[in-house]
């Protein structure tokens, strides 16, 4: 098998095959049609072995991944998800873990009926870098310079579970058989909030994606939009297996700065409430109000009683 024959048998036509794709994997470059009215929403990420996971993963889990991660920016600018490209950098040609690469890969993409479009292939060590492109109405994305003094601060589904999962899989971290599962599996098959996102759409003023931990991801939404926030810890979204594992202020502490959860952060105007609620209820996904935008600069994160609460870690770096 070489290079041109593995693109050939597993990634040529492994995804959904869309009408607005004119040419796909084979030429020199994709060709496709952006709907009129619309702006091209465009995000790539890398994901080494190594940094991003570790090389023993399964391929079909890394697939998935690699995918959820651009879809899940996607879904943070409002944006309808459509092609995607992928180069990939291996160390050898392995057909079982491309197998799986591709199975985990096709199914997410199928899901959202995205058609991968293109890539590269090249020899080297475990990488995996993912373009998404998606759609959304001119003028209707949600960037992060739009949070208003008075916006709710809301998060869907819980924070932390795939920190706690990192710290058991790194750190030995000691935890039951049954968290153990439950957040090793939020981790490694993260799903991407594209349906919530499209449903929030109308209702928000700012969205980021939980990629590097809330406090971290949070502040770009504050800093952008020159605006503070105040927090409240006991309200934070906890799933029962992350509140089994750890003391309550670890808990926060770890749910306020752990990244990998692709979770939303939103902020929409107090009155949308009910709306917020309603639209993501239907759809099966919690979304918790957290805090509020504040006119005066920061990020403060208060207990009920009005102490403040100060985590010790930060959320991931890599330079
Ligand atoms: P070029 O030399 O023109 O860059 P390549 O040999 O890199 O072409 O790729 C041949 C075709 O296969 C191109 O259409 C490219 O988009 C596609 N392709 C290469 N690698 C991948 C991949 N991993 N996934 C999807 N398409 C790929
Ligand atoms: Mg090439």
């Amino acid at each position: 098998m070489n290079e041109f024959s593995l693109i050939e048998n597993f990634f040529a036509d492994c995804t959904q095959k869309r009408e607005d794709v004119a040419l796909a994997v084979g030429d020199d470059c994709a060709l496709m049609t952006v709907p009129p009215g619309c702006e091209l929403a465009v995000s790539i990420d890398t994901l080494v072995a190594g940094v991003h996971f570790t090389a023993e993963v399964d391929s079909a889990a890394l697939g998935h991944k690699a995918l959820t991660v651009g879809l899940s920016d996607l879904a943070a600018m409002g944006a309808e998800p459509a092609w995607a490209t992928l180069a990939l950098t291996l160390p050898e040609l392995d057909r079982a873990w491309l197998a799986g690469f591709t199975q985990g890969l096709s199914k997410l993409a199928r899901s959202y009926g995205v058609q991968l479009v293109g890539g590269d292939t090249t020899r080297g060590p475990l990488a995996v870098t993912m373009q998404l492109h998606g759609f959304v109405p001119r003028g209707k994305a949600l960037r992060r310079d739009g949070a208003r003094p008075g916006d709710g601060i809301y998060v869907t589904g819980t924070l932390g579970d795939s920190g706690l999962a990192l710290q058991a899989r790194l750190e030995g971290l000691q935890l039951s058989q049954e968290a153990l599962c439950y957040v090793e599996h939020r981790l490694d098959w993260p799903q991407p909030r594209v349906h919530e996102a499209l449903a929030l759409r109308p209702l928000a003023h700012a969205a980021i994606d939980i990629s590097d931990g809330l406090a971290a991801d949070l502040g770009h939404i504050l800093k952008g939009s020159g605006v503070g926030a105040a927090v409240e810890v006991e309200a934070l979204p906890l799933s029962d297996s992350f509140r089994a594992s750890l003391e309550l202020e670890q808990a926060w502490a770890l749910a306020l700065t752990a990244g990998d959860d692709y979770e939303l952060c939103v902020t929409a105007p107090a009155e949308y409430h009910d709306r917020i609620q309603a639209v993501l209820s239907d759809r099966g996904c919690p979304c918790t109000l957290i805090g509020t935008i504040e006119e005066e600069p920061g990020f403060r994160c208060r207990r009920r009683n009005g102490a403040s609460f100060i985590p010790q870690q930060q959320g991931y770096r890599h330079f």
